[in-house]
């Protein structure tokens, strides 16, 4: 019987695993593979006390500092399919060969990009497509860009653009901009920004790397290219959380509500942080302080004799 299991392995569990190994919970992390979202980034240039990384890196130091915590198992290679919760309030932890039991649960799974599901996409993810404008924004001095969707993060992402790239062309596959009308008066205002409505994305060409897009103009049904040197898929990230959905409230994009003092969900003995939760602003450092704040609190609860 395990005090702590983690579920993950990006920057959230293994901030969480390092602090409950220190702090001598019997922890397990189970993480389908390590590093988190942003090891498919070049260059990280804001992960506070780094200032340049690239994302394959960052993923390595940090698989490199939690096998050097003590009394941190972990588990790697293959994800958590089941999390079952027995009637004395401990609970199982499945993964396809291993099941596993605990007393208290952190969920740190994170989430992925929703994707466009378009020829080219796949092929350059990295190499001119993008889906983290706070990230990515400044290698695009003076190139021209697109940003697809019509939502808040599609509207920021435009905003971390306007410093840096000299054209921005907004495609958004419906007939007005959903994100805040603060935001959206802020991008009208730029010369820079052309906003283009109805336009569904169908292809993304390049060679080596992006030069243009393509999209079916609903209206006319014609379909249009435009040369652009970047593209920025801003049109939602999907949580994974499907294996606690019968466990914990989640909210209509099934991102984990949280308490944000504490880290704990719904159920009690299951505590979640990173991008997995219902947080604003999806970041690593903002993962790691979400982490080490609900271990401290796990830590708390645990030696409180407070039911978990
Ligand atoms: C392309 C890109 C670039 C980015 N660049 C930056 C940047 O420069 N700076 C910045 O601060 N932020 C950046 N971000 C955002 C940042 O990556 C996220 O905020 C951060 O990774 C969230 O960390 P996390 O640990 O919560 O989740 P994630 O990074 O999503 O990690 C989740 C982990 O859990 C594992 N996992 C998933 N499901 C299971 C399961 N069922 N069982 C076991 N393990 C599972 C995954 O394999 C992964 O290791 C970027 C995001 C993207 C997409």
């Amino acid at each position: 019987m395990y005090d702590l299991i983690i579920i993950g392995g990006g920057p959230a569990a293994v901030a969480g695993g390092v602090y409950a190994g220190r702090k001598r919970l019997k922890t397990l992390v189970v993480a389908d593979l390590f590093g988190g979202q942003s090891v498919v980034s070049a260059d990280i240039q804001n992960w506070v006390g780094t200032p340049s990384i690239s994302g394959l890196e960052l993923a390595q130091s940090l698989e490199k500092h939690l096998r050097a915590q003590s009394g941190v198992e972990i588990n790697d290679g293959e994800p958590v399919i089941a999390v079952e919760k027995k009637d004395d309030g401990t609970f199982f932890v499945k993964t396809k060969t291993k099941s596993y039991e605990t007393k208290m649960i952190l969920v740190a799974s994170g989430s992925g990009r929703r994707k466009l599901n378009v020829p080219g996409e796949s092929e350059f993810e990295g190499k001119g497509v993008f889906y983290c404008s706070i990230c990515d924004a400044p290698l695009f001095g003076e190139k021209t860009v697109s940003v697809i969707g019509g939502g808040n993060s599609a509207l920021e992402a435009v905003l971390d653009l306007m410093p840096y790239a000299s054209s921005i062309y907004l495609i958004h596959h419906g007939s007005e901009l959903k994100g805040d009308l603060i935001t959206q008066e802020k991008i009208k205002k730029s010369e820079k920004v052309h906003i283009i409505y109805n336009a569904e994305t169908t292809s993304i060409e390049g060679s080596g790397s992006v030069s243009g897009i393509t999209y079916t103009d609903k209206t006319t049904n014609k379909n249009i290219s435009l040369p652009v040197d970047g593209i920025f898929v801003e049109i939602g990230a999907v949580p994974n959380s499907g294996f606690v959905e019968h466990l914990v409230e989640r909210n209509q994009y099934g991102a984990i509500i949280v308490d944000a003092r504490t880290m704990k969900t719904s159920c009690s003995g299951i505590w979640a942080a990173g991008d997995i939760t219902d947080i604003p602003y999806r970041q690593n450092n903002i993962s790691v302080g979400d982490a080490v704040k609900a271990v401290l609190n796990i830590y708390e609860v645990f030696h409180s004799g407070e039911k978990h």
